[in-house]
This record gives structure tokens, sequence and C-alpha cells, in this order.
């Protein structure tokens, strides 16, 4: 089984992150908090241990990849995360950001749809620090009806649009943070805010480039 150790060395380079992260427009100190306390180099092969902390995204399994810091914090600071919220996340992927939200405090259900990606998640020891994540092998255009509803919801794929059932499993007054396809490859940000049971509100920011969110499951 791989040893996780995080160095004094380790710790820096996220300092320095978490600094550049500051300068860039991440002003919610439980975000920042969230990232420097969260070994991200745990979460790619170790190959990339000495460019882990670099502001970029990374290839993991199957084509996909772990966001990049930026888009982590940006994603988390518009979901307003506050300890104990029950938080759906679409797009599992390498579990940083599952882990992120539970270093926040928050009950975390997040759903992948590739088979080979949720199976090795489960050999990854180092998310048993936080037992507050759930883990599902499914497509999250469904969500999980049977857990819902949820205080908000994160979208970590290029969806083509903001999918339906979805709003349906999000609280009054919750919220959602999705890129949605604008042409070009590139996705607006968007934060949706379920006003009642059958109307919500849109907020826009900026552009940004995920994988794509696809439907059905892939074994
Ligand atoms: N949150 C991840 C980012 C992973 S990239 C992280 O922190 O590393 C996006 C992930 O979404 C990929 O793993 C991809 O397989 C997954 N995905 C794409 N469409 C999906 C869908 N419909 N349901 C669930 N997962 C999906």
């Amino acid at each position: 089984m791989r040893k996780f150790e995080d160095t004094y060395r380790h710790k820096g380079l996220r300092n320095q992150l978490v600094k550049l992260l500051s300068e860039k427009g991440i002003t919610n100190q439980s975000v920042l908090n969230a990232i420097q306390n969260v070994p991200r180099h745990f979460f790619l092969d170790t190959a990339f241990d000495k460019i882990a902390y670099e502001d970029r995204a990374f290839p993991i399994a199957e084509g996909q990849t772990i966001s990049q810091p930026y888009t982590v914090a940006y994603q988390t600071q518009l979901l307003q995360v506050e300890k104990s919220d029950k938080i759906l996340e679409i797009g599992t992927g390498s579990m940083y950001q599952a882990c992120v939200l539970a270093e926040m405090g928050a009950w975390v259900y997040t759903i992948e749809r590739h088979k080979k990606i949720f199976d090795q998640n489960k050999l990854f020891s180092f998310k048993n620090k936080y037992l507050t994540i759930k883990c599902f092998f499914g497509d999250g255009f469904e969500g999980l009806r049977t857990f819902a509803p949820f205080d908000k919801i994160l979208i970590t794929a290029a969806a083509p649009f903001i999918p339906p059932k979805l709003i349906e499993q999000l609280k009054i007054g919750g919220l959602m943070v999705v890129p949605v396809d604008e042409g070009s490859s590139s996705q607006r940000m968007l934060r949706i805010t379920k006003v009642s049971a059958d109307a919500y509100k849109e907020e826009s920011f900026d552009l940004f480039s995920f994988v794509p969110m696809l439907t059905g499951k892939n074994l």
C-alpha cells in the first residue's frame, strides 16, 4: 500500500499556493484553510509529487483530471460551504474536491460515472480520514434521489445544461454551482439559488474549462 508522507517542504509549497490563490481573488478564509490542510500531492501519482502544488490541473485515470486548485477554490467559495451542509458532488475524480468539502465540515455525497475511478477510490486509504464522505457509482444527471434534498450541489464536469433532476434534489434556499457549456470548449460558471419549489435564480461568473459531463455509466 502507498505510504503517504506530508513533509515540511510540502506544507511550505501549500503555503505558497494559498498565498497565490488569495492574490487571485479567493477571500473565503475557510476555503483557504481547507486548501492549506489537504495534502494535494496524496491525490496524484508520485511522479507528480514535485509539481503537485502548481496551480494547474493534472491527469488522473481514464483521461480524467484533478481540477486546478484555483478552480476548486473558486467553486468552493461560490458554494458558501457551512459546517454540516449536506452536499452532493457530481464527478468524484481524484476525491480532492470531496476532501476539501469534508475538511470544511460538510457531509459529502459524491458520484462518479467511471467504474475504474470509483473502484480505485475505494482503495485510497487517505480518504478514511473523512468519515463524512460517501462515494457512489452512477450517472450524476440522475443525482441521488434517496438522499435528497441537499443544501448544496457542486458539479465538477462541463454540463451541457442545468440538470433538471438536480434542481429537484436541491433544498429551497439551496445553492448549486455548475459550469455550463458556452461553445468553443469553455464553460460559464453559474450559481443557482432555488427560490421556491418551481423557481430558481441564476448568477453568472467567469469562464472555465472542464472535462465533459457525460450521460450514463462507464463500466
Ligand atoms: N472533483 C474532481 C474533478 C474530476 S474531473 C476532483 O477533485 O478531482 C470530472 C469527473 O467527472 C471525472 O472523473 C468524470 O469521469 C466525472 N463525470 C463526468 N460526467 C459524469 C456524470 N454524468 N456523473 C458522474 N461523474 C461524471
